[in-house]
């Protein structure tokens, strides 16, 4: 394969209070009838501005809770109840799950991505146009045709491809400054990875989400995302701390969200991610489990274990990090018990991920246990990441 592609939502917006004009956006798309769906604390965020701002020109509702977990069923329950009501549009508030659950009970077929080979699942949503409200910025999932299924028990189960991105991408700056600091700095914690796990994408010709090859643009929006964190990253955890869409904060959010995404989907996954999602399959071992943009900062550490980098290198990087409270050890991560067989538990669960054949030591084809990658020298590369943590402490 040798075509390049990228893709992106139609329409972008972020700024502080731009909720309150959220009536217009919706208008001028031709949307007159959404379902809104987000969970409780979502919507008492946005709710009564929504509702006022789409009032104004017109525009009907009806509001839905979300069930809390993006679960197939849940996915079900969101789709019948668009379909039963005639909606025209579904508007997803909240966090990651809030919105992976909007955007599959709004898309029409769905690829199911994390089989080999991917199959098809006909009529997954209700084949409307998607509207992502995120009211934290804590993962860079918004943007995308992707979203991550989980169990009902919150493993991680499998993810999907859908047609088309979302319609409109809404961001209110105020909100995520009001939200807790925490969910900024995770979303940075997802934002670190990506110009990593795109340059290895580029590196090796692999295929990304997008389907086909990275383009150069989608490289730089991926360095890009990186290049704010560093400059910014600290400073915005300071504004969130206070409150304030500052200008850092305005700048780390566009890294986290548009950046990343765009990054992610069109520049391409690796280790990090094959890692971040395996650490699922151990989470009776954490007292409290970690956020994704955790586990993918502290398996970012790991694919830089990969990839050989100097210690001047992870320097900046692990100091980044402790700058702003990402992860950088095992207990840090939360892990009780850091024993070698979850940690042998989560490498050959990475090393079965698609998301790892983007490294260059990864094989092509999968071997007799279904795995891209020696499990052992991730198993290394994981300790290796956590014993270089620790020797800051
Ligand atoms: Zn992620």
């Amino acid at each position: 394969m040798s075509t390049k592609i990228l893709i992106a939502p139609l329409r972008y917006v972020q700024g502080p209070n731009a909720l309150s004009e959220i009536g217009e956006h919706l208008a001028g798309m031709g949307v007159s009838n959404p379902l809104v769906m987000g969970g409780p604390t979502a919507l008492s965020v946005c709710r009564e501005t929504m509702a006022l701002s789409m009032n104004e020109k017109g525009i009907k509702s009806d509001f839905v809770p979300f069930g809390g977990e993006c679960t197939f069923d849940e996915v079900q329950r969101i789709k019948d109840a668009c379909v039963s009501g005639a909606h025209d549009a579904i508007i997803a508030c909240g966090g990651g799950k809030a919105l992976d659950t909007g955007r599959t009970a709004s898309a029409g077929n769905a690829v199911n991505a994390g089989v080999v080979p991917p199959e098809i699942i006909d009529g997954i949503g209700a084949d409307v146009p998607c509207i992502q409200v995120p009211t934290i910025a804590a993962t860079d999932a918004p943007t995308a045709k992707v979203s991550v299924i989980y169990t009902d028990k919150g493993e991680f189960e499998t993810f999907l491809v859908f047609q088309a991105n979302p319609a409109m991408v809404f961001v209110d700056t105020q909100i995520i400054a009001n939200a807790p600091v925490e969910t900024l700095v995770s979303g940075m914690g997802d934002a670190l990875a990506t110009y990593f796990e795109a340059a290895m994408s580029y590196r090796t010709d692999s295929p990304v989400l997008a389907g086909g090859l990275s383009t150069r643009t989608a490289q730089m929006m991926a360095r890009f995302a990186f290049d704010t964190l560093m400059e910014y990253g600290y400073q915005a955890m300071l504004e969130a701390e206070n409150n304030i869409p500052g200008q850092a904060l305005e700048a780390v959010v566009e890294a986290n969200i548009l950046l990343s995404g765009l990054g992610y989907e069109s520049g391409g996954l690796a280790a990090a991610h094959a890692i971040a999602l395996s650490w699922t399959r151990v989470y009776d071992r954490f007292g409290v489990h970690p956020t994704h943009g955790q586990f993918v900062a502290f398996s970012t550490l790991t694919q830089l274990m990969m990839e050989g980098r100097n210690a001047e290198f992870l320097d900046k990087i692990y100091g980044f990090c402790r700058s702003i409270g990402l992860p950088t050890t095992f207990a840090e991560l939360g892990l009780n018990n850091a024993a070698d067989d979850a940690i042998h538990m989560v490498a050959e669960d990475a090393s079965r991920s698609v998301l790892i054949t983007s490294m260059p030591s990864a094989t092509g084809t999968p071997d007799e246990d279904g795995g891209f990658y020696d499990p052992n020298e991730i198993f290394n590369c994981l300790k290796a990441a956590d014993a270089y943590g620790r020797r800051f402490e």
